[in-house]
C-alpha cells in the first residue's frame, strides 16, 4: 500500500511519563504504517525543557504560529516534588500556560461518545463541547479581608489623572471584598474563537452569563458577543445552518440538562472551569475527553484533556502491566491530521483521520477496552486489554 503523503508538517510536541510511552506506540502502530508522517518535532519532555531552559516550549509555540496545526502530548507541570525528581534548574511554568500565552485563544473540550459508555444524563446523545474563556475574572482578582467598620470603593484613575469612584459597601463590621477585571480585547478574541469553532464543527453556539444581576460586567460579555456576531458572523451562520443564541446562565443550565447535546457551550472563565468538570464526569471519563486550543488568528493545538498518568508510569517502570487508555491521545492526533488535511486540501489525510477514529470507537463498542472503561461500561463481559494490546486491537481493525 502506498503511504498517504503530507505537504506541510504538523508541529509535534512530545511529552512525559505514561503518555510519552503511548505516544510512541500510537505513531508506530497506527500512523507511520499508513502515512508518510511529516512533523516538526519538539521534545517537551521535562528533561529536555530543563536542558533548554524551557526555550523548547517557546519554540514549539512559535512553530505552531508558522504551521498553524500542532499535536501535543501531556506534559508534567513541575512542583516541589518534581524539582527533586528531575533535578530541575528552575520550577518551569506549565507548558500549556506558556503556549496559551503565545498563541492566545480559547480551549474547547469535548467528550468522545461511544455506545456502551453511557452518560449519566440519559438524554445526552451527542457530545457537549465546553468553550472556556481563559483570561481574567476571579482568576486574576485581588481580594481583601476587611477588619472592621469603614468604606470600600472602586477607584478608576485615568491617564490624565481624573478619578471615577463607585461605592462597593459601607462596612459596619468585618467582611471581605474582591475586585476583578476583564479586557474587551480578550472578550472579543474569545467571541471570535467561539464563532469560528462553531462554523468549523457545524454546531450551534450557546453563550450565557448573569447579565440580569451584573448589568455592566456580564452585560459587556453579552454585548461584545452580539456586536461581533451581527457584524461578522450572522450570514455565515445562516449559510452553515447553525444558530448562535444567548440566554441567562440559569436558563442555560436547565436547558443543557434537558438537551440531547451536539452544541458548543461558551462559558466565562469560572463557569467553564466548573461546568467542564461536571460535563466530563457526567459523560464517563477524563480519558475520553479531547481538548483543542483555537487561537483567534486560526492556529490549532490538539491534546488529550488528561495528564501524564503518573501512577501508571511508575507501574510501567517497575515492569508491571498497565492498562492506560490512549483514546484521547489518538483523537488529538486525528484532530490535528484532519485539520492539516483541511488546510492543505489533502482529502486522503482527512479520510484517514475519520477511519482511525472509527476503528477506535468500533474496538470499544466490540467490547475490547482498557480497564478504566471496563469498570463503567454497560457492555457485558468486556475484554480488558493492556496499554499496548488496546492499540494493537485498533490497528487490526484499521
Ligand atoms: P492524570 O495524569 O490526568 O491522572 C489522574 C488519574 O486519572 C490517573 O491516575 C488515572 O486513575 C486516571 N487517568 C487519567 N488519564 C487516564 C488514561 N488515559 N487512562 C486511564 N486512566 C487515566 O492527572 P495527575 O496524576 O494529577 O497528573 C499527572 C501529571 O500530569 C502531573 O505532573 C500534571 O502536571 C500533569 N498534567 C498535565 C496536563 C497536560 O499536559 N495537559 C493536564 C493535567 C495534568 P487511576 O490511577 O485510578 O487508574
Ligand atoms: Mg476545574
Amino acid at each position: 500500500m502506498e503511504k498517504i503523503k503530507m505537504t506541510t508538517p504538523l508541529v509535534e510536541m512530545d511529552g512525559d511519563e505514561m503518555t510519552r510511552i503511548l505516544w510512541k506506540m500510537i505513531k508506530e502502530d497506527l500512523l507511520e504504517p499508513y502515512i508518510d508522517l511529516k512533523t516538526e518535532y519538539y521534545d517537551l519532555g521535562l528533561e529536555h525543557r530543563n536542558e533548554t531552559n524551557d526555550q523548547v516550549t517557546v519554540d514549539s509555540a512559535l512553530a505552531t504560529k508558522k504551521y498553524k496545526v500542532a499535536v501535543k502530548c501531556a506534559t508534567i507541570t513541575p512542583n516541589a516534588a518534581r524539582m527533586d525528581e528531575y533535578d530541575l534548574k528552575e520550577m518551569w511554568k506549565s507548558p500549556n500556560g506558556t503556549i496559551r500565552a503565545i498563541l492566545d485563544g480559547t480551549v474547547f473540550r469535548a467528550p468522545i461518545v461511544v455506545k456502551g459508555i453511557e452518560p449519566c444524563v440519559k438524554n445526552w446523545k451527542k457530545p457537549i463541547t465546553i468553550a472556556r474563556h481563559a483570561y481574567g475574572d476571579v482568576y486574576k482578582g485581588s481580594e481583601m479581608k476587611i477588619p472592621g467598620a469603614g468604606k470600600v470603593e472602586l477607584v478608576y484613575t485615568s491617564e490624565d489623572g481624573s478619578e471615577t469612584r463607585e461605592l462597593v459597601h459601607e462596612f459596619d463590621g468585618p467582611g471581605i471584598v474582591q475586585g476583578m477585571h476583564n479586557i474587551n480585547k480578550s472578550i472579543e478574541s474569545f467571541a471570535r474563537s467561539c464563532f469560528n469553532y462553531a462554523l468549523d464543527t457545524k454546531q450551534d453556539l450557546w453563550f450565557a452569563t448573569k447579565d440580569t444581576i451584573s448589568k455592566k460586567y456580564d452585560h459587556t460579555f453579552k454585548d461584545i458577543f452580539q456586536e461581533i456576531f451581527d457584524a461578522e458572523y450572522a450570514d455565515k451562520f445562516k449559510e452553515a445552518g447553525i444558530v448562535y443564541f444567548y440566554t441567562l446562565i440559569d436558563d442555560a443550565v436547565a436547558r443543557v440538562m434537558k438537551s440531547e447535546g451536539g452544541y458548543i457551550w461558551a462559558c466565562k472563565n469560572y463557569d467553564g472551569d466548573v461546568m467542564s468538570d461536571m460535563v466530563s464526569s457526567a459523560f464517563g471519563s477524563l480519558a475520553m475527553m479531547t481538548s483543542v486550543l483555537v487561537s483567534p488568528d486560526g492556529n490549532y493545538e490538539y491534546e488529550a484533556a488528561h495528564g501524564t498518568v503518573q501512577r501508571h508510569y511508575y507501574k510501567h517502570l517497575k515492569g508491571e502491566e498497565t492498562s492506560t487508555n490512549s483514546v484521547a491521545t489518538i483523537f488529538a492526533w486525528t484532530g490535528a491530521l484532519r485539520k492539516r488535511g483541511e488546510l492543505d486540501g489533502n482529502k486522503e489525510l482527512m479520510e484517514f483521520a475519520d477511519r482511525l477514529e472509527k476503528a477506535t470507537i468500533d474496538t470499544i463498542e466490540a467490547g475490547e477496552m482498557t480497564k478504566d472503561l471496563a469498570l463503567i461500561t454497560t457492555i457485558e463481559n468486556p475484554t480488558v486489554l493492556n496499554s499496548e494490546g488496546f492499540i494493537k486491537a485498533i490497528a487490526k481493525r484499521l
